[in-house]
């Protein structure tokens, strides 16, 4: 099994950027100058992160360190948990999540999902 999170297209990030820059030139959204994650008011204006390019509007204003840490957060492959050569792809949010899950259980990534699988395959059987 292999685990990997999926990029939105380059459309929809083409798009949601352009929105974004559209609201903030607008006044819809304000930019703030701390970043939503340590706190920093670092001098270059924080970057707009989308957990979701469908939702143009909807970002997490992040520090550069930040924003790194969060892109490379949702592209860390586990290992393969078998070798049935099956890929699981998950929806970038979702995969987020599970790295905030994994980070506070301090379990991997590949044992959230296992986890999780495990979890819904008793409830599946139990019903
Ligand atoms: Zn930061
Ligand atoms: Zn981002």
């Amino acid at each position: 099994m292999m685990i990997s999170s999926t990029r939105a297209s380059y459309e929809t990030k083409t798009r949601a950027r352009r929105e974004l820059t559209r609201a903030l030139a607008a006044g819809r959204l304000v930019r703030p100058d701390a970043c939503q994650d340590c706190s920093a008011r670092p001098s270059k204006a924080l970057h707009g992160h989308h957990e979701d390019y469908s939702k143009a509007l909807e970002v997490v204003w992040l520090c550069s360190r930040c924003h790194g840490v969060r892109h490379r957060a949702s592209t860390v492959r586990p290992e393969s948990a078998s070798a049935s050569g099956s890929t699981i792809q998950f929806p970038r949010a979702l995969w987020v999540k599970v790295g905030v899950l994994a980070a506070r259980t301090g379990q991997s990534k590949r044992n959230v999902v296992i986890d999780a699988i495990r979890q819904y395959l008793d409830r599946e059987r139990a019903a």
